[in-house]
């Protein structure tokens, strides 16, 4: 199938999700992931429609972004942080969606460059607290949000959440969407203006769309494996 093809089923599936789910129409964004992809492949799915994509990797995606220099996508950072890129991401991106310290966020608000407009901000919540996993642990997070609240070149969307698979369909009464849109809530009671919760990938979707997801990022259902 095409890249061309699969967008537009991937499209129609949003629609029918919302519907179903009794979601506001259009109220679910479609993020490409491209990393390991190739730029033909994002070139073909910015002329189907495709405007926002997101890489994990930043020496890959600032080569992506300089062979795609002339034509207008918003970038998205979804990867790993090291304290030694904030520079860069702060001056190519849009959004960040994987913030998990405080450390970070200070150092790409301070590098924002004064002529573009707030960075879009997700904090990437542990929603089952796993030892292995990065993400900030639920209990941390009001904290770190008011922290990143004061942060004038930053903008706080919301929260993102990658959930384990395996703890989530054997052991859990609530799925980790849930409770990432319940937490999401709870800051949202706390005065934080929030509109934005980055969950669903390929394969898990449809579930994050009927839990109250405005992101989904997907890769592999797109462009095909990496
Ligand atoms: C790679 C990646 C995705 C996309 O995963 P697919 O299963 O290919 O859709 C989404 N989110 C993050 C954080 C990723 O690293």
């Amino acid at each position: 199938m095409t890249i061309t093809k699969r967008l537009n089923t991937i499209s129609e599936e949003i629609y029918l999700a919302e519907k179903k789910y009794h979601r506001i129409p259009n109220s679910v964004l479609l993020l490409a992931v491209s990393k390991k992809q190739s730029i033909e492949k994002i070139h073909e799915a910015f002329s189907a429609g495709q405007k926002c994509f997101a890489e994990n990797y930043l020496q890959e995606a600032m080569e992506k972004q300089k062979a795609l220099s002339d034509l207008d996508i918003e970038w998205h950072f979804i990867g790993n942080i090291q304290s030694n890129k904030t520079k860069l991401i702060a001056e190519n991106f849009n959004w960040v969606h994987s913030i998990n310290k405080l450390s970070i966020a200070t150092r790409l608000n301070a590098q924002r460059p004064a002529h573009l407009s707030p960075l879009n901000i997700c904090i990437e919540v542990n929603i089952d607290g796993e030892k292995t996993k990065s993400g900030v642990m639920p209990q941390d997070i009001v904290e770190l949000a008011k922290n990143i609240s004061d942060l004038k070149n930053l903008k706080l969307r919301g929260l993102m959440v990658i959930p384990e698979k395996a703890i989530s369909a054997a052991r859990q009464t609530l799925s980790p969407f849930r409770k990432t849109f319940l937490l999401q809530q709870e800051l949202i009671q706390r005065g934080f203006k929030l509109d934005t919760l980055s969950m669903g990938m390929s394969s898990d979707f449809e579930a994050a769309i009927a839990a109250g997801s405005t992101i989904i990022r997907i890769g592999t259902a797109i462009f095909g494996k990496r």
